[in-house]
């Protein structure tokens, strides 16, 4: 018999907040409840204060579930309210949202469609914010097709403690990605809610330490399982990668109207591949009538992040597992990239939305 919402609740009515005394249905704890063939997704609503002290209570609720007949996997997350705002204040970010401890801001580096360059963005983005000075990790969520591992060229499979799994490390930030967990050649079918599931995972039961900015190389397009992201993880703001063609910027407002659904703030636009630039004679084409995702972003009020042109060397570095803001550092290419991650840093310092310093352990 399949598992129903309703199999759930009666089996986290079994469940008690401690200190309450009261099962965490009763007491209006459970939220977000999902169930899809067999694989459930739900939240626990606490406070700031409690949330470290509720993870038994959490764990004991996936326990309760899992342990149903026709449930396939489960994934539980705490969720805080922000602390009362003043009046007219405008929602924090991680109201409502999966906690992740210890991480000052999340972004996502998101695409509406594939092959615009999104996963080679994320990556020197991310380099570059640590070339900046930050602490970074990056979190490879394109579960369908992840890249991060071959891009930072780390091989090898995480170490975990039976509770938590260490990221992976390379050029100087973290990095977790399924593509360390399961072979590259093994076809993945994944439905919405292991999509959610497998990304909840990478999220929370992550070791990624204290962290300026987790990077999240989103899964391209602005289907269900992205919007469910969107929502679900506590970002700061998101990135959108566009090619120029028109086809890809029609793509491009989709991410966005995808990101303003969820209420999550655009940190801007970036074009990829926005003009040829010869690797031989170092000659300019614009193969693209380069420039349309500059004026996409201004019509559309978000801001242009700015141009990373095509060129072999960032293709060639991606392949090599050294990616241009670290390999070539001088390089015009690098240099774009340093110059896109000061201003998103700058973005997130100035709390365009402010991100929570979650304290759930
Ligand atoms: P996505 O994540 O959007 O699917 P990728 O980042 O995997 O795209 O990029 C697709 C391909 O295009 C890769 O082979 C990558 O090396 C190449 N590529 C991306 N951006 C550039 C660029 N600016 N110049 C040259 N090649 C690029």
């Amino acid at each position: 018999m399949p598992v129903t919402e309703n199999h759930v609740l009666d089996a986290l009515r079994t469940i008690r907040d401690p200190e309450r005394g009261r099962d965490i249905v009763g007491l209006g704890m459970v939220s977000g409840l999902a169930v899809k063939d067999g694989h459930v997704v739900f939240a626990i609503e606490t406070t700031r204060e409690r949330g470290p002290g509720l993870e038994p209570v959490r764990r004991a609720a996936e326990k309760a579930v899992e342990n149903l007949p026709g449930v396939l996997s489960v994934s539980a997350v705490l969720t805080a309210e922000r602390p009362a705002a003043k009046p007219g204040a405008a929602p924090g970010p991680g109201a409502g949202r999966a906690l992740v401890p210890g991480v000052g801001h999340i972004i996502a580096v998101a695409s509406g469609k594939g092959g615009v360059g999104k996963s080679t963005v994320a990556v020197n983005l991310a380099l570059a914010l640590h070339a900046e000075g930050h602490r970074v990790g990056i979190l490879d969520a394109d579960i369908y097709g992840p890249s991060q591992p071959r891009l930072l060229g780390i091989v090898g499979k995480p170490q975990g403690d039976g509770r938590k799994l260490q990221p992976m490390r390379g050029h100087g930030i973290v990095c977790m990605s399924m593509g360390f967990l399961v072979a590259e050649d093994t076809p993945m079918i994944w439905r919405g809610p292991m999509v959610i599931s497998a990304l909840n995972q990478m999220l929370r039961d992550v070791d990624w330490g204290e962290l300026d900015v987790l990077v999240v190389d989103m899964p391209p397009g602005t289907g269900d399982a992205q919007l469910t992201m969107a929502q679900q993880v506590p970002l700061a703001g998101a990135v959108i990668v566009s090619t120029p063609q028109d086809i890809a910027l029609i793509d491009a407002r989709k991410g966005l109207a995808m990101f303003r659904k969820v209420d999550v703030p655009i940190l801007g636009i970036v074009e990829n591949m926005s003009y040829f630039l010869c690797p031989h004679c170092g000659g300019r084409s614009e193969v693209f009538s380069h420039g349309g995702a500059r004026l996409e972003a201004e019509r559309l009020g978000a801001e242009f992040l700015g141009e990373i042109p095509l060129h072999m060397a960032i293709r060639e570095t991606s392949d090599g597992g050294r990616p241009i803001v670290m390999s070539q550092p001088e390089s015009p290419q690098a240099l774009a990239f340093r110059a896109m991650a000061r201003r998103v840093w700058d973005k997130l310092a100035a709390g365009q939305r402010q991100a929570p310093r979650i304290v759930v352990g």
